[in-house]
């Protein structure tokens, strides 16, 4: 028996190990350990105060997109969102999907929403996944971060307000969280938020690392997604059934998503270079230590693992449970 209790079964069976802070490189040491049980993985003690894990260039290459296309572009991805969101493909849109690729309109499909619904994304940033949907014609956008400097109102009609899911009011009909729940303090109690926000029969999309995943169990604590002590649970389907299953809730679909990323960023954790490093490819994909032909190799291996359902990202389909 160990010392600690998975904060989300509550069982006690499992070996702490020690994995290190290597997105800036402090090399702070922190315990983690899976649980026996559910498979969740979880920094042992979460730090008293998380907000120094976070400075000011922590997100300092969001890029910058433009709120707009120019007008024959947005007409083309209008038609096609239309198209994929009725799943009624035709010659043209599969034509444009292939231009344009789907990208994250591909898993909007099991979103059941149309392009009026009611979006909101949880944990923001400065919008731009919000901002991407609005140029394939989605109209109803709303974001919430607490940590943006303050609300803000696009004049292509994206609105941000700076506030946790506690905070905010209001019913969706589709929400999204992109790399936001791994790195919640107290799951249950923010998902039991979530379910506040949405309509009755809405689908929820948590966007997030995954525990049962080729990565985790090949790179252990070099593993990139353990990203110590920002990421404090990092679910299996299991796990996340147990939290969202206590709410009349469950995983209906996974898509798995994981990149390149996974295999050079924890192939060099294990090297000791971190990701902010001048040698990283991160930084400096010229002065890196893969090659070109590396990286594209990592990459359709990334697709292979996705196919075989062990990638280490996923978006996983929340839904009610007897709704899927
Ligand atoms: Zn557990």
């Amino acid at each position: 028996m160990s010392k600690y209790k998975c904060r989300i079964c509550g069982t006690a069976d499992n070996e702490p190990f020690v994995a290190r802070e290597m997105m800036f490189g402090t090399r702070e040491e922190f315990e983690y350990f899976q649980c026996g049980e559910c498979r969740t993985i979880q920094i042992a003690e979460i730090p008293e105060d998380l907000s120094k894990y976070y400075p000011p260039h922590y997100n300092a290459y969001e890029k910058r997109t433009s709120l707009w296309d120019p007008w024959i572009k947005s007409l083309f991805k209008r038609y096609l969102a239309k198209r994929h969101l009725s799943g009624r493909h035709n010659a043209l849109s599969r034509w444009l999907a292939k231009r344009f690729g789907l990208g994250f309109l591909r898993n909007l499909e099991y979103a059941r929403i149309d392009l009026d619904s009611k979006i909101l994304d949880v944990g923001c940033g400065m919008g731009h996944r919000l901002v991407g949907l609005r140029k394939y014609g989605f109209t109803n956008l709303t974001g919430i971060d607490p940590f943006i400097e303050r609300d803000v109102e696009y004049p292509n009609g994206v609105r941000l307000y700076k506030q946790s899911i506690f905070e905010h009011q209001g019913t969706y009909d589709f929400i999204m969280l992109n790399h936001v729940f791994e790195h919640v303090e107290d799951p249950y109690r923010f998902f039991e938020a979530l379910t506040k926000r949405i309509r009755p029969g809405g689908v929820i999309f948590l966007s997030m690392p995954v525990a049962d995943s080729y990565s985790w169990q090949h790179y252990r604590e070099h593993w990139v997604a353990l990203d110590p002590p920002r990421h404090l649970h990092i679910f299996t389907r299991a796990g996340l059934e147990r939290v969202v299953g206590r709410y009349g809730y469950t995983v209906s679909r996974v898509i798995y998503e994981s990149n390149e990323y996974q295999f050079w960023a924890s192939e060099q954790y294990r090297r000791g270079i971190p990701l902010r490093s001048p040698q990283s490819y991160y930084e400096n994909p010229a002065a890196s230590i893969f090659s070109v032909e590396e990286i594209a190799a990592f990459r359709r291996r990334a697709e292979q693992l996705n196919r075989e359902g062990l990638g280490d990202v996923a978006c996983f389909v929340v839904e009610p449970r007897g709704r899927e």
